[in-house]
């Protein structure tokens, strides 16, 4: 076979331990998309592409650390994992562990989930509890618990789920030659932006690919990292980056100031409106991520950045149909109609 998983692409490049047992859903290699007409509706002058990560297997990027995190939990002889989840975590988590034969067991925050996300948890066979409470308490659990007992925690403070999300980085450069000179991206517990960063960084020493600046951007209600606090109750629809006390915080900042980039909060509307945008292009993305597009918007019409004659690649974290409530609870009710010719024509030709 010719075609492999992202830790076997990359294996030259990610630092696993040697006991890892390789557990693969074959998830990366996504498609990296020109979007040239709404290149010049931002304004124009920079070629801009679409990382879309929807297309993974359990269709978030998730699956990129996933696949590291439950090798080495598997190469350790790990029965159980465990995690916190806006929703995403807990699908990918649910499918590899499902693919290795272990346990999986997801906390998710009360009511909070989207129906395709928490549905896939329970497809792949996890046990699902919700939380009265936030993902930022359900994190809090999840890490003592797996302190106390021998269960592997695979939320991305876990360093291997890092390890697995630089390859998406390391596509980027493949593709392009080299990096692009702006990455734009959802922040929520900041593991993705931390392991972007990291991704860049590795691939530029063995490559000389370059580095890009990098716009992080968060939900206004639950913007922590723009704020310089915590948020100890997080609102948004894009509820993957409902978080208010990111984990990787820290490292996300440095990310950010390093690459001589940003992070920026966009509002809900601005999310919802680059939602319907992207789907023009053909692509359905779930809420959060349209905000890496919704902050770039935001700085272009503020005239706060520069694109002339730059590239920007924007990652569009997960895919629409994990979330589809937020489409179908806005819609008008299709038309009905009887099963006649004349009654289609009266409706649809002009
Ligand atoms: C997890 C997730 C994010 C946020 O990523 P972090 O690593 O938590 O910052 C953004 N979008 C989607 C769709 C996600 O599943």
């Amino acid at each position: 076979m010719n075609y492999h998983g992202v830790l076997q692409r990359y294996c030259h490049l990610s630092d696993l331990p040697d006991y890892s047992q390789t557990i693969t859903l074959f998830e990366g290699n996504t498609p990296l998309i020109p979007a040239p007409r709404l290149a010049e509706e931002l304004g124009g002058g920079f070629e801009l592409f679409i990382k879309f990560e929807g297309l993974n297997p359990t269709g978030s990027f998730k699956d990129r650390g996933m696949t590291a995190a439950i090798s080495e939990a598997v190469g350790r002889e790990a029965k159980t994992v465990i995690c916190a989840s806006t929703g995403n975590t807990a699908a990918s988590a649910a499918a590899y562990a499902a693919r290795a034969g272990l346990k999986a067991v997801v906390l998710i925050p009360q009511g909070k989930v989207a129906a395709g996300k928490l549905a896939g948890a329970v497809a792949y066979g996890a046990q699902v509890l919700q939380i009265d409470g936030s993902f930022d308490d359900a994190l809090a659990m999840v890490v003592e618990i797996s302190e106390r007992h021998p269960i592997a925690l695979v939320n991305s403070i876990n360093p291997y789920r890092i390890e697995g999300q630089k390859t998406a980085a390391f596509e980027i450069c493949d593709t392009l030659k080299q990096a692009p000179d702006w990455l734009c991206l959802p922040v929520g517990n900041a593991g993705n932006i931390s392991a972007y960063w990291a991704g860049f960084k590795a691939y530029h020493e063995h490559k000389f690919t370059g580095l890009p600046r990098i716009l992080g951007v968060q939900a206004q209600g639950a913007a922590p990292l723009v704020l310089g606090h915590a948020v100890e109750q997080p609102e948004t629809v894009a509820t993957a980056i409902r978080i208010g006390r990111p984990a990787r915080g820290e490292q996300a900042l440095q990310a950010a100031e390093e690459s001589r980039g940003q992070i920026i909060a966009a509002s809900d509307e601005s999310i919802l409106a680059m939602q319907k945008r992207l789907a023009k292009e053909g692509l359905w993305v779930e809420p959060a991520s349209a905000a890496g597009l919704a902050g770039l918007a935001k700085e272009l019409q503020a005239g706060k950045i520069n694109l002339q004659g730059k590239r920007v690649v924007v990652i569009c974290t997960g895919h629409g149909l994990k979330d589809p409530d937020i489409i179908t609870k806005a819609m008008a009710k299709p038309n009905t109609l009887p099963p006649k010719l004349e009654a289609l024509e009266e409706i649809i030709i002009p």
